[in-house]
């Protein structure tokens, strides 16, 4: 309900009054409404307003929660993702580089025909590093970074999603460079006809639509990423916004390798040989990036089983005494952890690639 946070009435935005401009952000705020903004949510808006001390157009309208919740949950100040961090998907890095960090870096080099597309969507079978692809978009950018998954703008937000998506895109437009990274896009483009029962969900999408191409000049910087394991769900209007298309394939064999060396050598338990290393490569074959960090935490777990196993208390073992993950352990562990796409979903990522994806 509106008065979770203790605003009781509407929040009366600061109208611009020519001229007679005395007084900051917070004095007009406390001003106005002094009892019903607690003082996170001022500090929050006061963030957001510009050298003249106003919130800026596209948020004077909105609902101060909102904004807030915007501010605190969505957005990341530090998504703490690099290039370096992703296994593989080389192409997947170049194209992203020359489509939007370079672009956000030098804004005056990509205008008129050079301008970037504002909208990319990755997609691909889940855990295969889409997230992490947008959160290292936003680092090497230094770009803001906002993160929301449209399924909770149907189900947790319900009747509010349009608000909070103009809140979302109002705040973004204040923090450029930005990244927004729209988790299950499908759910919010889909194709799907809706009925009257989901009048909502079609409000919900012309708004966000009409947002995407509110962004559309050489002025904003800001990028909209949609990633999605259902891209055969996305209709003609989204894969119109939604110019670059890039797939995210399954980890090949020397990612896969890469993801295990990397955790078990962080950790300092990485000891296999290459051939050790060829024969879990093998076994792997099918298994996402997720999986695959599944997998080497289950066979870390290896050596505590054993000691363990062995009668070993708790409490006495010491941790520098640990043996290092073997084969065996992730021989054990292929048991545990699964791979989670099935072949049969693969071709449906191709056959879509082939048709809409972009090749570069
Ligand atoms: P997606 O968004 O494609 O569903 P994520 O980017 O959220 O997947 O990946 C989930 C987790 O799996 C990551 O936090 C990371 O630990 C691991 N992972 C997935 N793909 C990769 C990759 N290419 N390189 C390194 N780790 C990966």
């Amino acid at each position: 309900g509106v008065s979770r946070r203790g605003i009781r009435g509407g929040f009366v935005p600061p109208i611009k009054s020519n001229g007679n401009n005395s007084g900051n952000m917070s004095s007009r705020i406390s001003g106005k409404c002094d009892d019903s903004l607690d003082e996170s949510t001022k500090k929050c808006l006061e963030i957001l307003c510009g050298p003249d001390g106003e919130l800026p157009e596209k948020l004077r309208n909105l609902e101060p929660r909102l904004i807030e919740h915007v501010s605190n949950e969505i957005m990341d100040k530090d998504p703490n993702v690099r290039w370096q961090d992703i296994a593989g998907l080389d192409h997947a890095k170049k194209s992203v580089t020359e489509m939007v960090i370079l672009p956000l870096k030098r804004p005056d080099l990509f205008s008129g025909c050079r301008s970037p597309g504002r909208g990319l969507l990755l997609f691909g079978p889940p855990g295969t590093g889409k997230t992490m692809i947008g959160k290292a978009i936003a680092g090497e950018a230094k770009a803001t970074f906002f993160y929301i998954s449209a399924s909770s703008l149907t189900s947790k937000w319900i009747g509010e999603g349009e608000k909070l998506v103009r809140a979302l895109f109002g705040v973004a437009s204040c923090r450029q460079p930005a990244v927004i990274f729209v988790d299950e896009i499908d759910s919010l483009l889909s194709q799907r006809k809706s009925d009257g029962e989901h009048e909502s969900s079609r409000r919900l999408k012309t708004q966000f639509l009409i947002e995407m191409e509110g962004f559309d000049g050489d002025s904003e910087q800001i990028l909209l990423i949609g990633a999605t394991n259902r891209p055969q769900e996305l209709d003609e209007a989204a894969r119109r916004r939604l110019t670059k298309r890039l797939y995210i394939p399954l980890p090949s064999s020397e990612a896969r390798a890469w993801i295990v060396r990397n955790l078990l050598q962080k950790d300092g338990l990485f000891n296999l040989s290459q051939k050790e290393m060829d024969i879990i490569c093998n076994l792997t074959e099918g298994y996402s990036g997720s999986d695959m960090k599944n997998l080497v935490k289950d066979a870390s777990m290896g050596p505590l089983r054993e000691a363990l196993g062995q009668g070993i208390e708790i409490a006495e073992l010491k941790k520098e005494d640990m043996r290092p993950v073997t084969l065996k352990d992730f021989e054990n562990s292929l048991q545990e952890v699964r791979p989670s796409v099935s072949p049969n979903e693969l071709g449906i990522y191709d056959q879509w690639n082939k048709q809409f994806g972009s090749l570069s």
